[in-house]
């Protein structure tokens, strides 16, 4: 269908997670032509950045092309740490933007390949329900539950296939284990899923979990968050914390300022949040 529609090989995203080995191993069983791209988030930790360079390394000595695309924003190169200066509020879960900017990438004209899968949904976990392969159109990263087997997205003239949206975790480490894939070595360590260090979309004991283990991360963000305040403060913009260390206990939810925050004409671009 890629070659068809597109005149191109498939694109299959790695975010350096389980479900991304799968879909690299389930294309090269298939035979058919792929090359691999991995958004570099800048706030990956070192082993999963280690992991995919390996990973592309092994993959290139096989004649597969693959290419990480750093993040850019509005023409410009931009990291976890200088965006969040820009956007002058830290990312949370209701409001996402470093997902949109740094994780999704821009890929166009193209037939994609993801790992999302719905046993990843929140929602459907609770439901436990599956839904029929068409409809809604969603493109990202995200397990969303309204994900679909194909999607499409006019906007971007990307098609999208999610080959593995219906297994469950048993059936992808099963998968794992028959077929001898190596994985990324945070799981072995205990991680159950491998993204970006302090994701506001991980809980509270992960996220601390994170910054025991990469400290150094903790104070970048912290960093961030000085440059932020500064330029909140350049415009005149009125808020509740004080200094970094208010807005990273906010960010983190510890109780010392309130969890939710009301700001208004407080981000980029003037939008409420
Ligand atoms: S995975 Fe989390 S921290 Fe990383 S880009 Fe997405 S929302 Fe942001």
């Amino acid at each position: 269908m890629s070659l068809g529609y597109y005149k191109k090989p498939l694109i299959l995203t790695d975010s350096g997670g389980k479900d991304s080995s799968v879909c690299i191993h389930l294309a090269k069983k298939a035979g058919i032509p792929f090359e691999v791209t991995h958004n570099h988030t800048t706030a990956d930790a070192p082993e999963t950045v280690r992991f995919v360079r390996e990973q592309f390394h092994e993959l290139e000595n096989e004649g597969i092309h693959c290419y990480i695309t750093p993040p850019r924003y509005k023409n410009k190169p931009v990291s976890m740490w200088t965006l969040i200066p820009i956007k002058l509020m830290p990312p949370t879960r209701i409001v996402r933007y470093c997902c949109d900017i740094l994780k999704e990438g821009t890929i166009k004209d193209s037939f994609i390949v993801t790992g999302v899968r719905w046993a990843e949904s929140i929602k459907r976990r609770k439901r436990g329900i599956y839904e029929s392969p068409h409809g809604e159109v969603i493109l990202s990263n995200d397990n969303d539950d309204k994900r679909q087997l194909f999607e499409s997205c006019r906007v971007k003239a990307a098609r999208v296939c999610n080959p593995i949206i219906d297994w469950d975790n048993d059936e992808v480490w099963d998968y794992i284990k028959d077929e001898k894939i190596t994985v990324n070595p945070l799981y072995c360590e205990g991680w159950n899923r491998v993204g970006c260090i302090g994701c506001p979309q991980a809980q509270t004991s992960g996220r601390n979990r994170d910054f025991q283990r990469w400290p150094k991360y903790m104070e970048m963000y912290k960093k961030a968050f000085d440059k932020m305040l500064q330029a909140r403060k350049e415009r005149g913009l009125q808020c509740a914390w004080k200094d970094r260390e208010d807005v990273f206990n906010w960010w983190m939810e510890n109780d010392v300022l309130s969890g939710q925050m009301l700001m208004f004409d407080n981000m980029e671009g003037g939008q409420n949040v």
